[in-house]
């Protein structure tokens, strides 16, 4: 048996990429400057049709800026979704600020309003006032912004919104990103669209947009030589790279598209299978772009069938699956960081998985996956 990899989620270009490589190529611009990166910030404007962009070199550096321009500094508090990526929180300890983890809600998976404010008036008590909520729309279900937003006007503390992997989610018709103090995007080979390696920030405003640029381009003074003030950052995304983006824009919607129906695909597929629900938010204002379809595999319905065991069936058929985020708290690197909450993001790590979700996959691949999934659970 050699049959192909079904990845989780690999890149799908859209055809001109090359064509914007090019144009770099023959203006020589083979550089962290150029007409693509502009093209690209113009693009992302456009698109996301309010604030103003920045385009970098990963999600990560995104998100170390964006803290930094919310004034986190060495010895501040940072209430961080726990259910996330380990990007989200690693910024964090770059600044020498300490990660407090809030637990999900069991609706939408993200930050749970609650245990949120739970942690915001201990902390309080603690007296340390947290410098800013880090929260996350997990596999491109918004979270509950709206709510988590007037929760922080009132505490008078800003929102970094992780949209990594939101990008084209809504929720009440906005754009996830658009909604937190600072919001950051994603453009890794894994995301719904990508540069090969990138991320991008949106601020709210211009002044806010030109300090990113400033950090992320080495702090350099206005001087006639190199004079520095503050510590700056090398994190400017490359013309090469945002060419392949300026491809990718002309392709979101559509693998938004392809990406909903590949859960629409799953929600068929586990429709008769009692023991797995594929997730989808109750939530109806929210639109989700579907990055990843994910299920949970409620192992006391079917003869003890874990996700573990669908998991290693699919592997063996060279079908990429993966494991849910384990959350932050239960990190060897987090254990030591306060934590608020109770076992949501826990119980979901424990029973979810991930589903081969990419813009790319054909009929084929899908019906070797139907034949898994039916061979695991029919038989
Ligand atoms: C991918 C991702 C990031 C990091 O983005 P990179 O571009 O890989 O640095 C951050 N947060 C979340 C939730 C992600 O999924």
């Amino acid at each position: 048996m050699h049959k192909n990899k079904i990845w989780l989620s690999s890149p799908d270009m859209g055809g001109s990429e090359l064509k914007f490589i090019q144009d770099a190529f023959d203006t020589n611009w083979i550089a962290p400057v150029g007409a693509n990166i502009d093209g690209l910030e113009q693009d992302l404007e456009a698109y996301l049709e309010n604030g103003h962009v920045t385009v970098l070199n990963s999600g990560t550096a995104a998100i170390h800026l964006g803290l930094i321009v919310l004034g986190v500094e060495a010895g501040d508090e940072v209430l961080c979704q726990s259910m996330t990526f380990a990007a989200s929180a690693n910024p964090i300890l770059y600044l020498g600020a300490t990660p407090v983890f809030i637990d999900s809600e069991k609706e939408t998976w993200n930050i749970c309003p609650v245990a949120l404010e739970e942690a915001i008036i201990d902390r309080l008590a603690k007296g340390k006032k947290p410098k800013a909520i880090i929260v996350v729309h997990l596999y491109g279900v918004p979270c509950q912004i709206e709510l988590i937003g007037q929760l922080a006007d009132s505490y008078g503390i800003p929102i970094l919104e992780d949209s990594a992997e939101a990008l084209g989610s809504r929720y009440k018709g906005k754009l996830c990103g658009t909604f937190g103090d600072v919001g950051i995007f994603s453009f890794n080979g894994s995301k719904i669209i990508t540069t090969s390696g990138g991320g991008a920030i949106i601020t709210r405003t211009k002044a806010l947009k030109e300090k990113v640029l400033f950090l992320a381009t080495q702090a350099k003074d206005k001087a006639p030589y190199y004079q520095h003030s503050e510590i700056g950052y090398n994190y400017r995304m490359s013309n090469i790279a945002a060419g392949i983006g300026r491809g990718q824009m002309q392709v979101l919607d559509k693998h938004i598209d392809l990406r909903r129906e590949m859960n629409a695909f799953y929600v068929d597929l586990f429709k008769d299978i009692s023991s797995v629900t594929v997730f989808k938010t109750a939530n109806e204002a929210s639109f989700a772009n579907c990055w990843l379809t994910t299920i949970i595999v409620n192992p006391n319905n079917n003869k003890g069938i874990t996700n573990e065991v669908l998991r290693f069936a699919l592997a063996s058929d060279n079908i990429e699956s993966r494991q849910l985020w384990k959350p932050m708290h239960l990190q060897p690197l987090h254990e030591k960081y306060p934590y608020y909450g109770t076992t949501v993001a826990e119980n979901l790590f424990k029973n979810g998985l991930c589903m081969p979700s990419g813009s790319n996959l054909t009929k084929e691949d899908r019906e070797r996956i139907t034949a898994v999934v039916n061979a695991v659970f029919k038989n």
